[in-house]
């Protein structure tokens, strides 16, 4: 055979083949979808007028689950707007318009008089939006029209967003004005003019114009829904409904391919019209903008397309002009992400499909702190989907609860755990605990967003990682380590500058340390202006206090001052008394919190629940007196109990880490006091360090600020050194609410989790809820008991059967699971 005859024969069929093998693998993942209440809808493609694929999965309506047809008409949400600019095209060929005449000429009330028919239809007139100009104004009895809308810009005149023609961007107000503009030229309703130039021409017997305010709808109509308890509910049209032009132009697959079939005809329009609408169009500078007139430009005479989304629908058209190949996706089960398989497999992109976990037989404590209830949970990659009665669908991996708690992962709004990260990427102490989320960069130092990013990015982790910006750490930058001293204004306004670059990357706000040396020295001032930069980015302060102990209460007044002074939440770290003589002042301090939040001020605190802390030693010396035997003195005697206060990390001599500072003084043969200076001045040399877990505060107090309605749990905790690390949410459930009956279980995880969430500005994360993460923690509430000592500090605790994170399981009973699905979560 002639080699030439023979490739002519070929390439048909490999095209065909092609296809053939695209629409199979498009029907086998919408049916995988669908099984998977991930699709409701009708899908069609077509090429050069022929239909390749069309097929019908679902219901049209949620209340008496008619099966769906290629002839049923769904709601174009966005999509209606072609149909809108091929009118104005009609009367424009119609002689009665010009694209380029003043809306004016046509709407005189209309306010704007240098905005043009063309800016509506381009997109680039510069109106705002009209939802939040008419939301305000509308009753729940009224519905929107598109009178009425235009009776609102008249009467507001709201700003426009930009100058008519110098920028693009996509407004529905453009389109409502133009259905507007459409009945006042035509001198009849946008449907009527509809039926008699384009659906009737074109035989489109499933496609019209619905609003609300008529009075009844043809039986092709599809309503929208929800999944809600794995039950189909209406999720349809909302009083905004009464308007046209931006949507509400219902179709069928069947209908849409006629049209676009239509659309290389002259049916409707000329060619030359048409072409117009399919180009770019241009911004008065001239450079081109990537739409036409109701179409998205996807690539200049190749690709063309819309979607549409509108409560409960969601649409697509994708038309490949240069081949003659379309694509249309209507669905209404509020779940548009069939419409990008669809469109990604045709083009011939792989991509993962997205895989469903059930966890069933479990008691729900969502976090918002209502009564825990039995239910299933569903998990859609990395988020909740679903809650209650669900059965799984074909193939689904489940995990059976066995009846226990199914809680959001534990979020820790104070952890030291990121420093461990390194070494240990599973973050096991942190996720033993049941702990999804871990909150660094505290005590006024932190690292850079950017290098924190790359490096989760470069070593993946099991825990979610957010930060906020730390004092010390943007002193220590702008003082040149020159830090026992005030800042000058030079070097507060360099510290502004890069706080505010970090909060817009992300960080959660500012952190102070004050207590610590790197910024005990800094003047309020200079916390008040880092926390007004704060506020103005939307971020939000917490501090390591001034004071814990001989000045706690002028510390907490300063805060106050900060979050008055700043118009910013303020959030006391690790809230405590560490002082032997004001034991028992939990209640006066709880009741001057009280009265600055009725004052406005936004002030929270986090806790964790134990007597003792863990620092360097030199916070024991209030005065940074660190020479002086009566504040020893004072010390042993007020701020810390030596026999019951452990050196965890003592490097100028490695014997006596793991005693008491009773004991040390024993071998010494001197008081603690004298034992606490020696402690000092040898860690203070060059290379050398101390730390202390040291036993100050009383139970009395931590369960009156654990008890506080706006205290959060935290675990201030690292991957060594205090128990903390390893117990202290686990600590909380066991010993404070299962043994102590401190408050229900509900309450505490919602202080663990949702409450957290608020607390630090954090969203889609602290409950069980759909569309939040999937950070989700099972655990026995029966056994739930921290093991971690001071002297073993790194025992796991016991009860916490699963932790997931963004749907990824990693950690099951007492392991860590190699999935390293966390991630920087930022400040929204
Ligand atoms: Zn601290």
């Amino acid at each position: 055979m002639n080699k030439f005859i023979f490739l002519l024969l070929l390439l048909p069929a490999i095209s065909f083949s092609q296809n053939t093998e695209k629409i199979a693998r498009i029907d086998s993942v919408l049916t995988y979808l669908y099984q998977r209440q991930l699709f409701n809808g009708t899908v069609l493609i077509g090429e050069k007028g022929k239909v390749l694929y069309k097929k019908a999965f679902g219901i049209a309506d949620p209340r008496t689950k008619t099966p769906l047809t290629a002839s049923s008409s769904f709601n174009l949400g966005s999509v209606s707007k072609q149909f809108f600019t091929m009118m104005i095209m009609i009367l424009k060929e119609q002689g009665k318009l010009n694209y380029d005449d003043a809306v004016q000429k046509y709407l005189p009330s209309f306010p704007y008089p240098t905005i043009t028919i063309r800016h509506l239809m381009n997109q680039t007139s510069g109106l705002p939006e009209y939802f939040d100009i008419a939301i305000g104004d509308l009753t729940l009895a009224d519905t929107l029209n598109n009178e009425s809308m235009l009776a609102l810009l008249a009467a507001k005149k709201p700003d426009l967003v930009f100058q008519p023609g110098s920028q693009w961007q996509y407004c529905n107000t453009n389109y409502t004005t133009l259905a507007s503009v459409i009945e006042k030229v035509s001198g009849t309703t946008a449907d009527q003019f509809f039926q008699q130039h384009i659906a009737g021409p074109l035989k489109l017997s499933n496609t019209y114009i619905y609003n609300l305010e008529m009075k009844s709808y043809p039986p092709s109509r599809v309503f929208g829904f929800s999944y809600e308890k794995g039950i189909p509910v209406l999720n349809d049209l909302v009083r905004l409904d009464g308007i046209v032009g931006d949507g509400n132009v219902y179709s069928s697959v069947e209908d849409m391919y006629a049209w676009d079939q239509a659309l290389y005809t002259e049916k409707l329009v000329k060619h030359s019209t048409f072409k117009e609408a399919i180009t770019t169009g241009k911004l008065n500078n001239g450079e081109a903008t990537q739409y036409g007139f109701g179409w998205f430009i996807n690539a200049p005479d190749k690709t063309v397309s819309h979607t549409g989304g509108w409560v409960g629908f969601a649409t697509l058209i994708t038309r490949y002009i240069d081949k003659n190949q379309t694509i249309v996706v209507l669905t209404n089960s509020s779940d548009a992400r069939a419409m990008s398989y669809v469109r990604k497999i045709w083009e011939g992109e792989s991509i993962p499909l997205p895989t469903t976990h059930l966890i069933t037989n479990v008691n729900v404590i969502d976090g918002s702190g209502l009564a825990a209830f039995p239910a299933a949970v569903r998990i859609v990659d990395d988020r909740i989907s679903d809650i209650g009665s669900l059965t799984p669908f074909p193939n689904e991996s489940v995990t059976n609860g066995n009846g226990k708690i199914l809680a959001p992962g534990f979020i820790d709004s104070h952890s030291h755990h990121g420093s461990g990260l390194d070494t240990d990427p599973s973050a096991i102490a942190a996720t033993s605990q049941g702990i999804t989320t871990i909150v660094i960069g505290q005590d006024g130092s932190s690292e850079p967003i950017d290098s924190l990013r790359a490096w989760i990015r470069k070593t993946p982790v099991s825990i979610n990682v957010a930060t906020y910006t730390g004092q010390s750490t943007l002193r220590e930058i702008f003082m040149q380590g020159d830090v026992l001293r005030k800042a000058t204004d030079v070097e507060i306004d360099s510290m502004k500058v890069l706080l505010a670059m970090e909060l817009d990357k992300g960080s959660l706000g500012l952190s102070t340390g004050l207590e610590y040396e790197a910024a005990f020295y800094s003047s309020p001032s200079e916390v008040i202006e880092l926390a007004k930069t704060t506020a103005a980015k939307g971020g939000r302060y917490i501090s390591h206090l001034r004071s814990e102990d001989v000045s706690l209460e002028e510390a907490i007044s300063e805060i106050l001052e900060i979050g008055r002074q700043a118009k910013i939440p303020v959030q006391i770290s690790h809230i405590k008394i560490a002082m032997r003589s004001k034991w028992g002042s939990s209640d006066k301090i709880i009741r001057q919190l009280e009265d600055a939040r009725l004052q406005g001020i936004n002030i929270t605190a986090d806790i964790y629940p134990y007597t003792m802390w863990n620092s360097t030693p030199r916070v024991l010396f209030p005065n940074k007196d660190f020479e002086s035997l009566s504040s020893a003195e004072f010390a042993t005697r007020e701020l810390f109990d030596p026999a019951a206060s452990v050196m965890v990390r003592y490097t100028p001599n490695k014997a006596w880490q793991g005693k008491t500072v009773s004991e040390i003084a024993a071998i010494n043969q001197e008081t603690p006091a004298q034992s606490l200076l020696r402690i000092i001045r040898e860690s203070a040399a060059p290379d050398e360090g101390a730390t202390i877990v040291a036993t100050s505060m009383s139970e009395t107090d931590i369960n009156n600020f654990l008890k506080w309605p706006y205290t959060n749990v935290c675990s201030d905790g690292a991957m060594k050194g205090h128990p903390r690390g390893h117990g202290a949410f686990p600590r909380v459930l066991g010993r404070y609410v299962r043994e102590q009956q401190l408050m229900p279980l509900e309450t505490a995880i919602h202080k663990m989790t949702s409450l957290t969430a608020e607390n630090i500005g954090i969203q889609q994360r602290g409950l069980i809820a759909p569309g939040y993460f999937a950070d989700l923690v099972l655990f026995d509430p029966e056994t739930i008991i921290d093991n971690a000592t001071v002297e073993n500090s790194g025992l796991l605790s016991t009860g916490v059967h699963y932790v997931w994170v963004n749907g990824k399981l990693v950690y099951q009973d007492q392991k860590a699971i190699a999935n390293f699905s966390g991630r920087f979560v930022k400040r929204m």
